[in-house]
């Protein structure tokens, strides 16, 4: 018979992540800091929401960009920012900020067109980008400058192929926060260069120190060439509802809606119902927000005792990005030995591309007994087996 996957189907690959949770499958004991996803369940009163809505019959299609009251709510949260969208035509819902991200590259991208990508990086983005025939160009970031994206490394990678400019601020996998004097030199090569930016902002509520939010749509000139997008999965605790959405040029965000009408028509009802109630509850998030800078500083702490890991201290989303590479280069080896030998779950550097070798990610949307518990065993396994 012959082949009949295209070419892309063909090159598509599990994940790195993806990889260790097989591996993780039916151990006891274990402490699981790979899951990239908040330890809180939605919020009780979300829930009653989206259940509300099924019983008042939100059980029928919606627009294909999503329920006006739902874009208009959106909108509202980039004004505190100085930022006006018109939620008729600047705002599209989405499965998920993934179904935003899929939809955004394939209107975009035609084959040979470049997208700088900072490293270490969450690689959903590659295979989004190299379906529709475009090509990620990494940059690298380091834990020297706390793994933020300096604009001359992004310079340096230019070619006359280069078409977009993707930030993920705060990033995963390091929680870096670009401050507004970074975000203001990325905006201005931006320009210089005529590139579209796609600014992922999913963690962009999750900061801390006293971070505050700053998208690079709201700085002089971005706004035209800056597509924003977001969603509920991470700073309300809504993975599971899939939900998300881009905010950007008429132009761009048209075509989006097109597509979205033509492959999966809109979202669930009772979803953008639910999301719309979460909206008005700034508080739900605030909550969390509190409790996730206390487990940070408690895994931060706990790693400081190790010997052998170096750890940047990130300004936002949920994980940490410590250093191991004096311990083991091999940062694959190390996860798969630590989670044999210590029950305990991380996910290998690597895995986010080359820039991250020698890193792990450690999640700590987690219940602060097993960040001190996982810290511990982390210390004892060094002490064991590495440093014996
Ligand atoms: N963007 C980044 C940087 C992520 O880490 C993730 C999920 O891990 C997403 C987007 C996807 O978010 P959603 O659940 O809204 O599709």
């Amino acid at each position: 018979m012959r082949e009949f996957l295209n070419p892309q189907a063909a090159a598509l690959q599990q994940g790195g992540i993806r990889a260790m949770f097989d591996r993780m499958a039916g151990r006891e004991g274990l402490i699981s800091l790979a899951v990239g996803e908040p330890d809180f369940g939605t919020h009780p009163d979300i829930v009653e929401a989206g259940c509300r809505a099924l019983r008042d019959g939100f059980t029928h299609y919606t627009p294909n960009a999503g329920y006006l009251d739902l874009r208009e709510a959106i909108v509202e949260t980039m004004r505190p920012q100085g930022l006006s969208y018109d939620p008729g035509s600047e705002v599209i819902v989405t499965v998920g900020a993934m179904g935003a991200l899929a939809q955004l590259f394939w209107v975009l991208l035609s084959p040979g067109d470049e997208v700088i990508v900072q490293e270490p990086v969450w690689v959903n983005y590659y295979t989004m980008i190299s379906y529709p025939g475009g090509v990620p160009v990494p940059v690298r970031t380091t834990d020297d400058n706390g793994f933020r994206l300096r604009a001359a490394d992004i310079e340096a990678r230019i070619t006359p192929r280069t078409k977009v400019l993707l930030l993920n601020n705060p990033g995963n996998p390091t929680g870096a926060y670009l401050k507004r004097e970074e975000l203001q030199e990325i905006a201005e090569l931006a320009q210089k260069h005529d590139l579209l930016v796609i600014s992922d902002e999913v963690y962009g509520l999750l900061l801390y120190d006293g971070n505050q939010p700053a998208s690079i749509a709201s700085f002089p000139g971005m706004k035209e060439r800056t597509v924003v997008i977001n969603g509920f999965s991470k700073a309300y605790a809504m993975t599971g509802w899939r939900i998300g959405y881009a905010l950007g040029p008429v132009a761009i965000l048209r075509k989006m809606v097109l597509l979205q009408e033509n492959v999966i028509s809109c979202v669930a009802a009772a979803t953008q119902k639910a999301a719309a109630y979460a909206l008005s509850r700034p508080d739900i998030v605030q909550g969390m927000v509190t409790v996730y800078e206390e487990k940070r500083n408690l895994l931060l702490e706990g790693l400081s005792r190790i010997e052998g890991v170096r750890c940047t201290r990130p300004g936002g989303a949920f994980y940490l990005f410590p250093d191991i590479s004096s311990i083991c280069p091999d940062s694959k080896a190390f996860c798969f030995d630590l989670l044999d030998r210590a029950a305990v779950a991380c996910i290998p550097g690597v895995s986010f591309g080359d820039a991250g070798e020698g890193h792990i990610r450690m999640s700590y949307a987690n219940s602060k007994e097993n960040l001190t518990a996982a810290a511990e065993r982390l210390q004892e396994y060094v002490r064991r087996f590495r440093r014996a």
